[in-house]
C-alpha cells in the first residue's frame, strides 16, 4: 500500500486529491493531513481516510481538533513545527499544497525524507527554487509539478531532450477582470476579482489570476524548474484555459497539453507518475468547443508580468521579496486597504525598497535567509501599502 500525507488536505488542491484518492479505497496508507482552520473538513477527511495524524496550522484550534477526533484514533497536533514533523514521517508521495510562503518549510522536510513531492505550493519555487531542487538531489527525493501549467510542459518534455527546447509557452486565462476597460480596474471590487471564468481554485490564487501575478510566479517556477532562460519563456492569453501550456523544440514543433480545466488532470498525473491512470475528468469534444483563441497580454493592464522579469534578472533572493511583497499587496486587497490596481504598485514599491538589503538578498540560500529576506519585504509592504491608504 502506498503511503501519501496531504499538506494543505482543506484546500482547493487538497480536497481534490482527497476526491481522487477516495476513488481508490485500499490503494493508499493516509500518514498525514494538514489544514488551518476548517478544522471539521480536516476532522472529516482524517477519519474517512483513517490518517495517523491530523495536524492544524493553528495552535488555538488544537482543542476543536482534538474534539473533533476524540475516539477516532486519529492523532492530533497542532502548529509548525508538528506540520513539519508531520511532513518528516516516511510516506512514498506527499502533496505539497499549503498555500503561501507558510508552505515552504514543511515541503523542505517532506523531500529530507526522500519522498517524491508533487508540488502545487508555487511559492517554494519562487522563494527558494535553487534551494528546493538541491535538497530533492541531495535526499534522492523526486519533485512532479502540479500547477497544470508546468505539469503541461512536464508531460510535453516526457523523453525529450532539454537542450532542443527554443521555448516554453504559458497560458494564461486572463482572470476576471480580463476585458474590462483598463481605466476601470482601479475601482475593481474583491467579488468582481473572484468570478474566474473557468476554474474553480481557492480565493487567493484566483485573485492572483484577475492581476497575472499567478502567471508571474509561475513564469518564476518554469525558469527554475525546467531551468531555462527567461527570454526562452513567453506569457500568452487564452481565453478558453483548454492549452495548459505549450513547448517549442528547435525544428519548429510546438507541443500542446490540451485538457479541461480540472486541477484532479495535473494531480492524477503526479500520483501515478510514471504511468497513467483513468481520471474522472472531462474528455474534451473539440469540434464542440470550436475555436481556441490567443492574444499577447498588454503590460499595461497586467504589470505583474513586466515585474516577473526584473525579479529573474535580478536573481538571488528577489523571488522571496516578490512572493512576500504579493502576499501582503493581496492582503491589503482584500482587506479594503488598497484598490486593484494598487496592488502591482506595492509590489514594486517594495522590490525598489528591499535593494538597501542587496547583501541580504545576494546572499547564500538557506531556509532561514529567506525567512529574514520575506520578514523584511513584507515589513516594506506594509509600509507601503500604509503610504498608499493615506493618499
Ligand atoms: P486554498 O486556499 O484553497 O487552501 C490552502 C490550504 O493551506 C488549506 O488547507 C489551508 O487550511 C492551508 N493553510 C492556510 N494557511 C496556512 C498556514 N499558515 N499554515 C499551514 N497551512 C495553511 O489554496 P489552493 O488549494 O488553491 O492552493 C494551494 C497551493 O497550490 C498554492 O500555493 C497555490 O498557488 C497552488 N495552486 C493551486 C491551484 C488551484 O487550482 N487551486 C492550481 C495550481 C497551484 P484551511 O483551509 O483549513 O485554513
Amino acid at each position: 500500500m502506498r503511503r501519501i500525507s496531504i499538506l494543505g488536505a482543506t484546500g482547493s488542491i487538497g480536497q481534490n486529491t482527497i476526491d481522487l484518492i477516495k476513488r481508490a479505497p485500499g490503494a493508499y496508507h493516509v500518514v498525514a493531513l494538514t489544514g488551518s482552520e476548517n478544522i471539521a473538513q480536516l476532522a472529516q477527511d482524517a477519519m474517512a481516510l483513517r490518517a495517523e495524524v491530523a495536524v492544524t496550522a493553528n495552535p488555538a484550534r488544537l482543542e476543536d481538533l482534538r474534539t473533533a477526533l476524540h475516539g477516532s484514533g486519529v492523532e492530533a497536533a497542532a502548529g509548525t513545527t508538528a506540520l513539519v514533523e508531520a511532513a518528516s514521517r516516511p510516506a512514498d508521495w506527499v502533496m505539497s499544497a499549503i498555500v503561501g510562503a507558510a508552505g515552504l518549510a514543511p515541503g523542505f522536510a517532506a523531500l529530507e525524507q526522500g519522498t517524491t513531492l508533487a508540488l502545487a505550493n508555487k511559492e517554494s519555487l519562487v522563494c527558494a527554487g535553487r534551494l528546493l531542487l538541491q535538497t530533492a538531489r541531495t535526499h534522492k527525493a523526486t519533485i512532479l509539478p502540479v500547477d497544470s501549467e508546468h505539469s503541461a510542459i512536464f508531460q510535453a518534455l516526457v523523453g525529450e531532450d532539454i537542450s532542443t527546447v527554443e521555448r516554453i509557452i504559458i497560458t494564461a486565462s486572463g482572470g476576471a477582470l480580463r476585458d474590462w476597460p483598463i481605466e476601470k480596474l482601479a475601482e475593481a471590487t474583491l467579488e468582481q476579482a473572484l468570478a474566474h471564468p473557468n476554474w474553480d481554485m481557492g480565493q487567493r490564487i484566483t485573485l492572483d489570476s484577475a492581476t497575472l501575478f499567478n502567471k508571474a510566479m509561475e513564469v518564476i517556477e518554469t525558469r527554475e524548474f525546467f531551468n531555462v532562460t527567461p527570454e526562452q519563456i513567453e506569457v500568452i492569453i487564452h481565453p478558453q484555459s483548454l492549452i495548459h501550456s505549450l513547448v517549442g523544440f528547435n525544428d519548429g514543433a510546438l507541443m500542446a497539453h490540451v485538457g479541461p480545466p480540472d486541477m484532479r488532470h495535473a494531480i492524477g498525473y503526479a500520483l501515478h507518475h510514471p504511468t497513467r491512470a483513468h481520471l474522472p475528468v472531462e474528455r474534451l469534444d473539440l469540434a464542440a468547443i470550436g475555436q481556441l483563441d490567443f492574444r499577447v497580454p498588454d503590460e499595461g493592464r497586467w504589470p505583474a508580468l513586466r515585474l516577473a522579469r526584473a525579479v529573474m534578472a535580478a536573481g538571488g533572493m528577489t523571488g522571496a521579496v516578490f512572493n512576500a511583497a504579493k502576499e501582503t499587496a493581496l492582503d491589503g486587497f482584500i482587506a479594503g486597504q488598497i484598490g486593484f490596481a494598487q496592488m502591482a504598485d506595492t509590489v514594486a514599491a517594495t522590490l525598489d525598497d528591499m535593494t538597501q538589503h542587496a547583501c541580504l538578498i545576494a546572499d547564500t540560500m538557506t531556509l532561514d535567509n529567506v525567512a529574514q529576506v520575506d520578514h523584511l519585504a513584507r515589513q516594506a509592504a506594509q509600509a507601503a501599502i500604509a503610504n498608499r491608504a493615506g493618499h
